[in-house]
């Protein structure tokens, strides 16, 4: 292994840890349904770990299949009170939950940062305000569904079950029941195993709101919770976000029922650097698209495509910049690059690394100090890839990007589209001909131009092949959630 050490400039700065004072979070979660945390039925309570520190931050209820049954005759019972209420109502729920996730905003930063390992700076300034502004947003949305749909007659589809992964727990959970509500469902939230904080917290903020009994239950739990609740009878819609492999497994398991599905999956984005780009810029949107969140992040720019007149220009920028990132404590205003989110999540970095290792990519590590104790991986930077090489191929989930180079734009689009993937993609150049041009050939649903890992509540996300089906945001989330009667 080749790991290269800092060849820039080292700041030095003095700790400066975000306060935790305000966070008053209980020993012990239940699990929330029809408007209160009750036990588990089997009474099983799991510790959810800070990932930067491996120390318990409180025990979760984890629930049985007797729970997601509770769970849905909960939702059932209460769809139909839910759904007759004026769409001015069902929106002013809304609105309420987005003022109180404000509110809570510092403290829901720090938990999500404890439970999650990402730096605080990020759940501060990106998760949680995005998770609010969803929740106004789609409450603007609940009393003109008419308009989201082409004026079509609209009506809910009843249950939603919802199944989030732990890379931006509280934003997913927004993502998917701000809508949800908005079109006058009710919804089962399953959160990740290893970041259910959060999404107690927001059950808290929804009792706060008075939101009626059932319209929002949480259950979290690890995976068997999940395919409970994908089999359950009385759901009408299941909800994902979380790898392809296991997307693929839901798909099959709904296969011939009467059970709504939307996929959001694994991506490997492509982000496409041309030689007249502003390579200083660009540097800075390659390190926003790889290191924000360690990388994990579906639609991370994690195949870095160069032109090749300025690949070593972008690659020695790059590694210097990289050598400025600060690694460590997530609660530190200061940090970048925070813990891995689980001992599991880096393994898997570690295999593919490796794996880039064994079939001959060049890895440059930044040398850094890392905790002693915690899940950690430093930023690496693999050259020499080939377009076969797993870590060209494969969703790494770290933060660790591939650099590929290309002669021709049209090499560019080729390359950018040789993936099983369509998550994202993103485009630097100076020529906005050029830009619109190539957006237009990706088979991507999403594509950044001069820009990187940039969302807005008012703009669709989803993928294409399989990074999924279905789309979240903007008047385009509205339809997953939504029959269309005529
Ligand atoms: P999973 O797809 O396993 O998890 C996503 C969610 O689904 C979690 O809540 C998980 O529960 C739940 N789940 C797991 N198995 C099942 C099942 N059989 N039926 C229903 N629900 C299930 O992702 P991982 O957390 O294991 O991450 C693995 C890889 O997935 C990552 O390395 C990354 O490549 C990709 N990924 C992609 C994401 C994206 O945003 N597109 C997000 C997260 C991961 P539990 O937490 O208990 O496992």
């Amino acid at each position: 292994m080749s790991v290269e050490s800092r060849t820039s400039i080292v700041w030095e700065y003095a700790p400066a840890p975000e306060s935790s004072d305000h966070v008053r979070l209980q020993d012990r979660y239940g699990l929330f349904i029809d408007g209160d945390f009750r036990e588990p039925s089997a009474r099983r309570y799991v510790p959810s770990i800070n990932p930067a520190t491996e120390e318990t931050i409180a025990e979760v209820a984890w629930a049985g299949e007797a729970d997601v049954q509770a769970a849905i005759e909960s939702a059932r019972a209460a769809h139909p009170r839910w759904v007759a209420l004026p769409d001015r109502e069902r929106a002013k729920y809304l609105f309420r939950i987005a003022r109180l996730i404000q509110e809570r905003s510092r403290e829901l930063a720090v938990v999500e940062t404890i439970d999650g390992g990402k730096p605080l700076r990020e759940s501060r300034d990106v998760d949680i305000p995005l998770a609010a502004a969803h929740f106004f947003h789609y409450a603007g949305w609940a009393d003109k569904l008419h308009y989201g749909v082409n004026a079509r007659r609209v009506e809910p589809l009843g249950v939603v079950g919802q199944i989030v992964p732990w890379n931006f727990p509280l934003l997913m959970a927004a993502w998917k029941l701000a809508p949800a509500l908005a079109c006058g469902n009710t919804a089962i939230l399953k959160p990740a195993e290893t970041t259910p904080l959060t999404a107690l917290l927001l059950a808290e903020i929804c009792r706060e709101a008075e939101l009626p009994p059932g319209v929002v239950s949480v259950l979290p739990g690890d995976g068997a919770v999940g395919s409970t609740l994908v089999r359950a009878p009385g759901i009408n819609k299941i909800a994902f976000t979380g790898s392809t492999a296991v997307g693929r497994e839901i798909q099959a398991a709904l296969a011939g029922r009467d059970v709504e599905l939307t996929l959001e999956l694994g991506g490997k984005s492509a982000n496409i650097v041309f030689e007249d780009a502003a390579l200083d810029q660009a540097v800075e949107g390659i390190v926003n698209g790889i290191f924000f969140n360690q990388g994990h992040v579906c639609c991370a720019g994690s195949r870095l495509l160069i032109q090749e007149s300025v690949l070593d220009e972008v690659i020695s920028k790059l590694w210097r910049r990289m050598g400025l990132l600060r690694i460590g404590d997530p609660l530190d205003k200061n940090t970048d690059v925070g813990a891995i989110n689980s001992a599991a999540q880096l393994e898997r970095i570690e295999t593919l690394v490796a794996a880039g290792e064994e079939e001959g990519a060049r890895r440059q590590t930044v040398a850094c100090e890392l905790p002693e104790r915690g899940y950690w991986f430093a930023p690496t930077l693999f050259t020499h890839v080939s377009p076969a090489h797993r870590i060209a191929v494969e969703e790494i989930f770290g933060p660790v990007v591939s650099v590929l180079s290309f002669r021709t734009q049209a090499e560019a689009i080729e390359k950018a589209n040789n993936s099983r993937y369509g998550l994202a993609a993103g485009i630097w150049t100076d020529k906005g001909a050029k830009a619109f041009e190539v957006a237009n050939a990706l088979r991507a649903g999403v594509v950044w131009q001069n820009t990187y890992n940039h969302f807005d509540p008012t703009a669709a996300f989803g993928g294409y092949k399989e990074s999924g089906f279905g789309r979240e945001g903007g008047p385009a989330g509205l339809r997953p959630y939504l029959r269309v009667l005529r």
